[in-house]
């Protein structure tokens, strides 16, 4: 049996298959077994557990997820690595290679079939060109998942996990913590990698609260909202929501409803908290021309 993780052992597969990296599929291999382990314990999985390991690679933390859950589900694009992973994989029963786009997998399904319906926990070293698309489309699209642990780039884990007022607060930062409760693990060096990627890395869970922290009328209004208070980061709230013309609102109205919630009229949107951005969007609903 191959294990991964160890540099050696991943460089021998790479040439057994003459595997060529993609740079357009975002690959950066792991090649650190305390990464790994780090990643393992903070998903906090159990046998009990059905994983989804989004972007599988070679199988490096394919094989650390399969010996420590009770299924894993792997969804790769590349067809190269497909027969790699079945080499890599063969000694573990509970693993079901999926080829795919994980932008384009029914995640309902799978976890229909694999786990009874019931959420799914995910895991992966992201590819880094489409991390806001999939960890976004696993909220939105309302599919079963409880908890997220994933390595992406250190500046999108701090923008995940932002505070009002701070420089990395925005769009983003509000709409994690609309669905989850984001926590970052591991700061993580390039020379983890192979080949090495030219930004810091990060591991963040993502908790998933059963219920958002607040509770709004019109769910896609808030974030149209938000959208457009960061759409133009400089600009005054008052400005930058009159001035989006989706949002069909005029500038007496945001005034008289930032009056309304004792929130001055100059603010700008990188102030706002997620619940003022919510009370903001209940008051804002029933003026739209
Ligand atoms: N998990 C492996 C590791 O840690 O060594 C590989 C991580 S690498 C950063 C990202 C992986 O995601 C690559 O294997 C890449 O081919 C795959 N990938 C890229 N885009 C994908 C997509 N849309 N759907 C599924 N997998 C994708």
């Amino acid at each position: 049996m191959v294990t991964l993780g160890i540099p050696q052992n991943t460089i021998a597969i790479l040439q057994k298959y003459q595997f060529r990296f993609q740079k357009k599929y975002g690959q950066n291999f792991l090649i650190d077994t305390s990464v790994l382990e780090r990643i393992i314990k903070a998903a906090q999985i159990g046998k009990e557990d059905c994983v989804l390991e989004i972007g599988p690679g070679i199988g490096t933390m394919t094989q650390y997820l399969a010996e420590s859950a009770g299924k894993v589900i792997a969804v790769e694009i590349d067809k190269a690595l497909i027969p790699i992973l079945g080499e890599t994989l063969a000694p573990y029963g509970n693993v079901t290679v999926i080829q795919g786009d994980i932008l384009k997998v029914d995640i309902g399904e799978l976890a229909e079939k694999y786990n009874g319906g019931k959420p799914l926990k995910v895991t992966a070293n992201l590819p880094y060109y489409i991390t806001t698309p999939i960890i976004m489309g696993l909220f939105e699209r309302k599919v079963p998942v409880s908890g997220i642990t994933v390595m992406v780039q250190k500046e999108v884990a701090e923008r995940m996990q932002a505070k009002p007022g701070t420089k990395d607060y925005g769009a983003l930062s509000l709409a994690v913590q609309y669905y989850a409760r984001p926590q970052v693990v591991a700061n993580v060096p390039p020379n983890c990698f192979m080949p090495r990627p030219t930004v810091g890395s990060a591991v963040i869970h993502l908790e998933r609260h059963e219920e958002p922290p607040v509770s709004v009328q019109d769910e896609k209004f808030l974030f149209d909202i938000i959208r457009a208070a960061f759409n133009q980061r400089r600009k005054m709230m008052t400005n930058a929501l009159a001035g989006a013309g989706d949002l069909h609102l005029a500038k007496e109205h945001i005034v008289w409803a930032l009056r309304e919630l004792g929130i001055p009229e100059t603010i700008r949107g990188e102030k706002l908290s997620l619940p003022q951005f919510a009370m903001l969007s209940d008051r804002l609903r029933d003026f739209q021309r």
